[in-house]
């Protein structure tokens, strides 16, 4: 799953590097820049078994409430496209195009609940949990970590 892309930019040369990541940026959070080989900590990476999962990813009582939010908001711009173009005879593009912009949020919204409320969420989350798990089993990654000051639970020291 490989949706958006992450810049990062290296302390050392400044070259900019794109990697593809999922939604949450679940990875190993160590980087090396293809320009100058410098090895560097990107913090807006997940060591799930470390940092734990993104706690936006799970809540669906924030997805229910965008839902409403924008469902309400698109049968208001909606209702007042009929009135305004019933009255003037005008269409009024942008309260078409503020609809369209509720419609697609409310898509979103739909689509985030339904991907955890059907368990694919979790079934991800388990992916990533043990691909996590398998980079913690070398000893020289989590020594690194430790070295950039993450906490390494107990489980993965030596
Ligand atoms: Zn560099």
């Amino acid at each position: 799953m490989s949706l958006s892309y992450a810049e990062m930019t290296c302390p050392n040369c400044g070259a900019k590097t794109k990697e593809s990541c999922n939604t949450w940026m679940y990875g190993s959070p160590v980087k090396t820049c293809a320009s100058c080989n410098t090895e560097y900590i990107d913090r807006r990476w997940r060591e799930v078994a470390i940092d734990g999962f993104d706690p936006r990813s799970s809540n669906s009582g924030f997805y229910l409430k965008g839902l409403l939010g924008f469902v309400v908001f698109t049968v208001v711009c909606v209702l007042l496209l009929f009135l305004m173009s019933a009255s003037s005879g005008h269409f009024p593009l942008k309260l078409l195009v503020a609809a369209i912009g509720g419609i697609l949020g409310s898509v979103f919204c739909a689509y985030r609940l339904f991907v955890i409320k059907s368990g694919i969420q979790d079934k991800d989350n388990a992916v990533f949990m043990t691909e996590s798990k398998q980079r913690l089993k070398n000893s020289e990654y989590v020594e690194k970590l430790e070295k950039y000051g993450y906490k390494i639970p107990d489980e993965f020291k030596k």
